[in-house]
């Protein structure tokens, strides 16, 4: 009662988690992904070993999290789960490796985040499992090594290319998640709408999985919000036409594009005639940090070959200015 924000919070969180499939059968779509980690959580439990780390990259909300949460079911361990920001100091890993159990998973979000004196740390442990630690200060330091159980590391990030060498090479099983198919969205959605009890129209979870930007996340946020929609102004089932005029009042169109990304190709469009224009300047104008526009924005609008990344900055293309109403200008005559 005193904290509504927290209850608020909660409630998300288990919204969040009824929708998170538990087992790689439930995990709908990364068709290759998931048959190859079927074939190496299998392998693990037949030799009674850990499994080797796994690396997962790509755009946020695709399923890296869920997928280390399900390969921790499927081996039947403990699942752990920090992020490289949260590791501030060695000994923050420290205290956590050294409390593993054998053969866990260990997930770290946002590794290419990690601080260079922790991913220090992680080397001997990701190879050896050993931990050189060092205890004292100045002339008195010395190191001292401590035996870890065989653990699985799983990483996270949205960045590969701001992983270090070393710490890439030291993933067995490097995995890229790519975005969701229409179809593959649509089977989410109308899970989605069974687990929260909504009576569901094809057409209508078609229409959600048409506009969430190729991605589980996002689908699962219009769901509750168009249920909103369809509890409060509608008859409570989730039609096409509640569908299509709930995400309209949102702000998605029918390709799925946000406010931001509409901001980011009208600027391209208006102020730089199409481009190429480079990554800082519009990140200078939309007041959005360059990381932000790299992960979030620019992955999605280059699958839909919105925009081209040429080595003199981002370009719309034809597509662009056609979503965009707009002609394309003339190119300059030679
Ligand atoms: P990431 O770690 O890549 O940012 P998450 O694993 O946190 O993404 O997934 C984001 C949300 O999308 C979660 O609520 C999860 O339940 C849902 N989700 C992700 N992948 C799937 C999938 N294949 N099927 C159903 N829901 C999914």
């Amino acid at each position: 009662l005193l904290r509504p924000q927290a209850g608020a919070e909660d409630a998300r969180a288990e919204a969040d988690r009824a929708l998170r499939p538990q087992a790689l059968d439930e995990f709908v779509g990364q068709a290759e992904a998931r048959a190859n980690l079927r074939v190496f959580i299998q392998s693990a439990r037949q030799r009674g070993e850990a499994m080797d780390h796994t690396l997962f990259h790509g755009p946020p909300g695709l399923g890296k999290t869920t997928l280390a949460q399900i390969m921790a079911r499927e081996l039947g361990v403990n699942f752990r789960m920090t992020s490289g920001p949260v590791l501030a100091k060695a000994g923050d890993l420290a205290a956590i490796l050294t409390n593993l159990e054998a053969r866990d998973v260990l997930f770290i979000d946002e590794i290419h985040r990690l601080n260079p004196a922790v991913e220090e740390v992680l080397y001997p442990a990701l190879e050896d499992f050993e931990l050189d630690l060092v205890i004292g200060e100045g002339p008195a330091a010395r190191t001292v090594r401590i035996e870890l159980q065989p653990f699985t590391l799983v990483g996270a990030t949205t960045r590969l290319g701001l992983l270090t060498t070393p710490l890439r090479d030291r993933f067995g099983i490097p995995t890229r998640l790519q975005f969701y198919t229409v179809d593959e969205l649509h089977l989410i959605v109308t899970r989605g709408a069974r687990l929260l009890g909504i009576p569901c129209e094809d057409e209508g979870a078609r229409e959600i999985a048409k506009r969430a930007r190729g991605t589980p996340r996002i689908a699962g946020r219009l769901l509750r919000r168009v249920v909103d929609f369809a509890l409060v102004e509608g008859d409570g089932r989730l039609t096409r036409e509640i569908a299509d005029s709930s995400l309209t009042r949102l702000g998605v169109d029918h390709l799925g594009l946000d406010g931001a990304d509409r901001r980011y190709l009208s600027l391209i469009a208006e102020n730089y005639a199409g481009g190429p224009v480079g990554i800082e300047t519009i990140a200078a104008a939309l007041s959005e940090t360059r990381d932000a526009l790299e992960e979030v924005i620019e992955p999605f609008l280059l699958q839909q070959g919105l925009i081209q990344r040429t080595p003199r900055g981002r370009m719309l293309t034809q597509g662009a200015w056609r979503h965009l109403g707009l002609a394309a200008p003339e190119p300059p005559r030679q």
